[in-house]
């Protein structure tokens, strides 16, 4: 075989195999369905019970379905006929801009593409499963992950999201399915409906991020960072090398950047007697635990893993400094999420400052690099290619894996990069430059917090009550 023709065979052979596949997404997941409708858009649909019994083709739009769990059974009834029961039901689209609506009881209505695959969980639930194209699961996260105007930041999102689904394939293996629909896995609360978030997902078709030894990588990411990024070891066990804490301005002046809480002062440190048996009439331990500053992130407080302190008190995230007004102590705290890997209000700042997406990528996951599986390859580094192309033909005879395969793309296509650029370097300094720049935000930052201070101030002084403003529920995004 010569090398033009190796290499057509990866750009043919290799997206086909892995990513024009399906995927299994159980939707609605975290809700208890008892009776759900189902509608048709754009095509028809055949509905097939037990995965041999054709019970209806040709439904269309204004054609409904409704399905109800009954002994083991999903009782299938349609346009108001009842029409049996069958221990599941498929919906199977024959086109592509096909889609149904989902309407179960008490829940609010959402649309998905290619198929459905309806059973009884036990006597009482329906399971939902969304048997859908790889990539339109892939828009559809991006979508729910990340808001912004500029398509870059869906773009950067699909990639994040990808590589996080192609090497979590197996996650809900036990369950009989690849993903659930909830922050559990990705959110996925609707088929991709904008034009400009599909056209980003199909920008950057088979692109994904790899580490020095070509593996696709953890790609955690939170809301916003409060201006520094967490390193792995500090908010989980592992310490990971591409997941560093990096100083990330970007994310100052964005919408969750700072945050304020109180709590009675006797509150708080009896918290630190009771759950962690410090001794808080000793005067260092207490003024520790009522005067803790973190211009830069720290881990512990008085040797308490910030990480507990979040949880336990419910703040939307670690990088907080305590100040104490006598009988109150009053928390300001910056971003929000867990803060490791990439911020999401960071990165649209990075995107509307027009930075290149791989440089937004690579700036949040140190060292790692941005790579494109089986396509799009340059003339003079196609060596690597027919390398790739040999090493597949040997991995479908053996039969290996999709996991080790999607591994060995991922290699060989990081070899090839490297020979085209050496990205860290480039990328802190080329970062550093548009942060220097960007002197906007982290003045409006210190203006906000001063003036959020002075306010904080004058309210303990007058002894109004102080409301929470902080919506927990406004952005949770917790991997
Ligand atoms: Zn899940």
């Amino acid at each position: 075989m010569n090398k033009k023709n190796a290499y057509i065979l990866i750009m043919l052979l290799i997206p086909s195999v892995l990513f024009a596949e399906k995927v299994k997404v159980r939707v609605f997941s975290t809700a208890k369905i008892t009776y759900t409708k189902v509608s048709f858009e754009n095509a028809s649909y055949s509905l097939v019970g037990d995965n041999v019994d054709t019970i209806a083709s040709n439904l269309k739009r204004g054609d409904f379905v409704e399905l109800t769990p009954f002994a083991k059974e999903v009782v299938v009834s349609i346009n108001g006929q009842k029409k049996g029961n069958f221990s599941n039901v498929t919906f199977v689209s024959y086109q592509d801009d096909a889609y149904l609506y989902i309407s179960p009881k008490g829940e609010k209505q959402r649309s998905y593409e290619d198929n459905l695959i309806v059973s009884a969980l036990n006597n009482k639930y329906l399971q939902l499963i969304n048997h859908v194209e790889f990539e339109s699961y892939i828009a559809g996260v991006a979508q729910s992950e990340i808001y912004g105007k500029h398509s870059d930041i869906f773009r950067i999102q699909a990639i994040i999201s990808r590589t996080w689904a192609m090497r979590n394939m197996e996650k809900h293996k036990a369950d009989g399915y690849n993903f659930c629909d909830n922050v559990h896995c990705q959110a996925y609360y609707n088929r991709c409906i904008r034009e400009d978030i599909k056209q980003a997902a199909i920008a950057s078709l088979n692109e994904v991020l790899v580490d020095a030894e070509g593996n696709l990588i953890e790609t955690p990411f939170h809301s916003n960072s409060g201006g520094q990024t967490a390193n792995s070891e500090d908010v989980w066990k592992a310490e990971i090398e591409y997941l560093r804490s990096v100083q990330d301005t970007f994310s100052y002046g964005m919408k969750q950047s700072v945050w304020t809480k109180e709590f009675a002062t006797d509150k708080w440190l009896n918290y630190f007697a009771k759950n962690h048996k410090l001794n808080i009439n000793n005067d260092s331990v207490r003024n520790g635990l009522v005067n803790f500053v973190q211009d830069e992130r720290k881990a512990k407080i008085m040797g308490i893993p910030l990480t507990t302190i979040r949880k336990d008190w419910n703040l939307k995230s670690t990088f907080f400094s305590v100040y104490y007004y006598g009988d109150k102590v009053v928390l300001e705290g910056r971003g929000y999420g867990h803060g490791v890997g990439l911020s999401q209000e960071g990165a649209i700042r990075m995107v509307e400052l027009g930075m290149n997406y791989k440089d937004i990528l690579t700036h949040y996951y140190t060292g790692a690099q941005v790579v494109r599986l089986g396509g799009e390859m340059p003339e003079e580094l196609e060596q690597p290619a027919l390398q790739l192309a040999y090493n597949h033909n040997t991995n479908v005879e053996n039969n290996n894996s999709e996991n080790e395969m999607v591994n060995l793309i991922a290699k060989a296509n990081t070899s090839a990069e490297a020979v085209e650029y050496k990205r860290p370097s480039q990328t802190t300094a080329k970062v550093a430059e548009t942060a220097k720049v960007d002197e906007t935000n982290k003045t409006k930052r210190s203006s906000d917090l001063a003036s959020r201070m002075l306010s904080t101030k004058k309210q303990l002084e007058s002894e109004s009550s102080n409301k929470n403003t902080n919506n927990e529920n406004d952005w949770v995004y917790e991997w």
